[in-house]
C-alpha cells in the first residue's frame, strides 16, 4: 500500500521548500498541512481509500475510534501507526481496551467493543490502552491547536448541535480545536459573538469530491473532519479533512470506498448485520 512516507512521494512545499511529508514532529515555523483522521471504526477499505485520495500533507493527527463496530481493528491500527503518531483516544478505543464499561453503550456497539476486544492482537491491545486523553497539543503549538475526540471539556461528549459547541467555544481562547465523536462532518466558528455552523456542501455521491473553507485568523473554530469509517451525515462516502496552516483553510474530503468488503467483511465475522447495513445508508 502507498503509505506516501517514501522519498519518492514527498513533494517540495512551494513556499517554504521544505521536502517533508509525513514527519514525526510538526516543524516549527514550516508550512504546515495536517491530515486529519477521526472515526475510523475498524473500516479498513475507508481508511485506505482516504490515504490514496488524500493531498499531500505533513502530519497526520488521527482524533481516535480507530477501531469498534467494523471487522479489521489490527489491520487499521497497523495502518494508522505507520502513518504518524499523534492520537488522542475515543470512547470506542477505551471500550476495546477495557478501561470503560459498556453501560454507556447500545448493545450493538457493545458487542462491537466485546467483540473487538476478543480479537486484537496483545501489542495493539497494549498500544490501544496507552493512547492519551485529549485535548492533546502538538510540540510547539505552531498554530494554535488543540486535538480532541469529543469535546476539549469532556473527551466523551458529543458536539452536534451550535448550542453543544458554544461552551467549549468561549471557554478555551484557542484558535483552533478538530473534534471528531459525532460523526458529523463541518464545525463551528465564533467570531466577535457571532457564531454559526460550518457544512460542506458537495454535488453527488460517487466521486471523490472536496470543499475547502478559508478560515479567518480572528475567529475561534470547532473543525471536524467526519468519520472515516461510519459516517452518519447521510453521506456514505469516507470524511476526512486537510488543515493548511499557509492558506489559512480547511479542505473538506468526501471519498467512495469499497463499502462491499466492508460489509463482506463485518458479515463474514458475525458482527451484527445492522453494522454493515448502516454504513450505505451514511447513518
Ligand atoms: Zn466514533
Amino acid at each position: 500500500m502507498d503509505l506516501r512516507n517514501s522519498e519518492q512521494n514527498s513533494e517540495d512545499c512551494s513556499e517554504c521548500g521544505l521536502r517533508v511529508y509525513n514527519p514525526p514532529f510538526p516543524i516549527l515555523g514550516a508550512c504546515l498541512r495536517i491530515l486529519l483522521v477521526s472515526d475510523i471504526h475498524s473500516n479498513l477499505e475507508a481508511l485506505n481509500a482516504t490515504i490514496e485520495s488524500a493531498p499531500a500533507h505533513d502530519v497526520v493527527v488521527n482524533l481516535g475510534d480507530v477501531v469498534g463496530y467494523g471487522a479489521s481493528p489490527n489491520e487499521v491500527i497497523d495502518v494508522s501507526r505507520k502513518l504518524g503518531n499523534i492520537f488522542v483516544r475515543g470512547n470506542h478505543d477505551k471500550a476495546a481496551a477495557g478501561l470503560m464499561d459498556l453501560t454507556d453503550f447500545n448493545p450493538i456497539a457493545g458487542m462491537a467493543a466485546l467483540w473487538t476486544r476478543d480479537n486484537l492482537t496483545a501489542d495493539n491491545l497494549v498500544w490501544l490502552r496507552d493512547l492519551p486523553a485529549g485535548p492533546v497539543h502538538l510540540d510547539n503549538d505552531p498554530i494554535d491547536a488543540q486535538f480532541v475526540h469529543g469535546s476539549p471539556m469532556d473527551e466523551d461528549e458529543y458536539l452536534v448541535t451550535l448550542r453543544d459547541a458554544l461552551e467549549p467555544l468561549m471557554a478555551y481562547p484557542i484558535a483552533l480545536t478538530f473534534f471528531g465523536h459525532s460523526h458529523i462532518q463541518g464545525g463551528f466558528i465564533l467570531n466577535a459573538r457571532h457564531e454559526d455552523v460550518l457544512k460542506p456542501t458537495y454535488h453527488g455521491n460517487d466521486q471523490h469530491e472536496v470543499f475547502s473553507v478559508p478560515l479567518k485568523k480572528e475567529a475561534q473554530y470547532l473543525i471536524n473532519p467526519g468519520s472515516v469509517g461510519q459516517p452518519r451525515d447521510g453521506d456514505w462516502r469516507a470524511s476526512y479533512a486537510l488543515f493548511d496552516s499557509d492558506k489559512y483553510e480547511v479542505q473538506y474530503h468526501r471519498v467512495p470506498y469499497d463499502i462491499r468488503s466492508a460489509q463482506d467483511r463485518i458479515l463474514a465475522a458475525n458482527l451484527p448485520p445492522r453494522l454493515a447495513a448502516r454504513l450505505a445508508a451514511g447513518r
